[in-house]
C-alpha cells in the first residue's frame, strides 16, 4: 500500500520515523502519471533504500492564461500506478498547506532560467525552484529524480542545489516516448486526433538536426533552420522556439563545440504547448569514435 501523506505534518512525522541511515529517494510530480513518471520511480527504487513521490499541481509555476484549472488530476489512477510501481509513500499536500497566506519568499535562479521556457513563461522557473526547494526541505531526500524531458528545469534545479548548498543529489532520467517518438506528457491528453497525428513531427525535427550534426553540420543556425523546416510539414504545429543551447548554462551557441548542445523546442498544437529536446554529444560524431 502506498501511504498517503496529506499534509506537511503527516510528512514530517513519517520522515522522522525513518532510520537515520536510510537513503531516501524522491520523485516530485504534478500527477496525471504516465510511463515517463513511472520510469523515474523505478530508477528511484533501484537507486535508493526507500522511495517517496509527491503530487502537487503547483499554482506558482503557471501563468495567468495557462492550464492550471484544467490540468488533469486523475488521483485514483495515479494511486494505482504508484502502488504498482512499489512507491512507499505519496506526499499529496493542498495549496493552502504549501502556501499559507502571506508567503513572501521565493527562489530565483538567474541564468539557466532566463531563456527558452523562462522567456516564454515569465515566473515559471521561480515557481518551480521555490516549490522544489520547499519539497526538498520537507521531504529531506538524499537523492531526487527529474526527467530530461524538462531539460531546462533540470538545469535550473541543479544550479539551485549547487548555489544554495542544498544537500540533495540530483539525477536525470531519460525521456520516455511513444512508439512514434512523441515524448510522453500529461498534456498529451489535450490533443485532438488531428493534432496527435502531427505531434511526432516534433521529435522528427530533433532527429533530423541530429542526423545533420552526425553528418558534419555544426552551425546552430543551419541546424535550427533544418528542424523548423521539418515542423513546417504541418501547419497545425506553431513553433515557439527551436534553439541550440549550451547544455549546462543554456547560453546561446553559434556552433556545436566540445561541450555538445541541447536542441530545445516548444511548439503549440492548438492551445496545447508541448516541449521536447535532444542532446547532441560530441563523442557520438563519427570522427570521435575510434
Ligand atoms: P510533471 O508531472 O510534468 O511535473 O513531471 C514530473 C517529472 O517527470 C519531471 O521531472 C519530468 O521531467 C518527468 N517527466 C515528464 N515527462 C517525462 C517523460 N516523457 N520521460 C521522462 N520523464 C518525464
Amino acid at each position: 500500500m502506498t501511504l498517503i501523506l496529506k499534509d506537511k505534518a503527516a510528512l514530517r512525522a513519517w520522515r522522522s520515523s525513518l532510520p537515520a541511515e536510510v537513503k531516501l529517494g524522491f520523485v516530485p510530480t504534478m500527477g496525471a502519471l504516465h510511463a515517463g513518471h513511472i520510469s523515474l520511480m523505478e530508477q528511484a527504487r533501484a537507486g535508493s533504500d526507500r522511495v517517496i513521490a509527491s503530487i502537487f499541481v503547483n499554482p506558482l509555476q503557471f501563468g495567468a492564461n495557462e492550464d492550471l484549472s484544467r490540468y488533469p488530476r486523475p488521483l485514483e489512477a495515479d494511486l494505482a500506478k504508484l502502488e504498482a510501481a512499489g512507491v512507499e509513500a505519496l506526499f499529496l499536500p493542498s495549496v493552502d498547506d504549501m502556501y499559507p497566506p502571506g508567503s513572501s519568499t521565493f527562489v530565483d535562479e538567474s541564468m539557466a532560467s532566463l531563456p527558452l521556457c523562462g522567456a516564454e513563461r515569465p515566473g515559471h522557473f521561480r515557481g518551480v525552484a521555490t516549490v522544489v526547494l520547499k519539497l526538498f526541505n520537507l521531504v529531506q531526500p538524499q537523492i531526487a529524480w527529474f526527467g530530461q524531458k524538462d531539460a531546462q528545469q533540470c538545469a535550473v534545479i541543479e544550479r539551485m542545489v549547487r548555489d544554495l548548498d542544498v544537500p540533495v543529489e540530483i539525477r536525470r532520467g531519460a525521456i520516455v516516448r511513444e512508439a512514434d517518438g512523441l515524448a510522453l506528457s500529461s498534456r498529451n491528453v489535450y490533443l485532438s486526433a488531428e493534432d496527435r497525428a502531427a505531434a511526432p513531427l516534433i521529435y522528427q525535427s530533433l532527429k533530423a538536426a541530429e542526423a545533420a550534426y552526425l553528418a558534419g553540420e555544426t552551425e546552430a543556425e543551419k541546424l535550427s533552420a533544418l528542424g523548423l523546416s521539418v515542423l513546417a510539414r504541418s501547419d497545425r504545429l506553431v513553433p515557439q522556439y527551436w534553439e541550440l543551447r549550451d547544455p549546462e548554462s543554456l547560453g546561446t551557441i553559434a556552433r556545436v563545440g566540445p561541450g555538445g548542445a541541447l536542441l530545445a523546442i516548444a511548439a503549440f498544437l492548438g492551445k496545447t504547448r508541448l516541449i521536447d529536446n535532444l542532446l547532441l554529444l560530441p563523442d557520438r560524431r563519427p570522427e570521435a569514435i575510434s
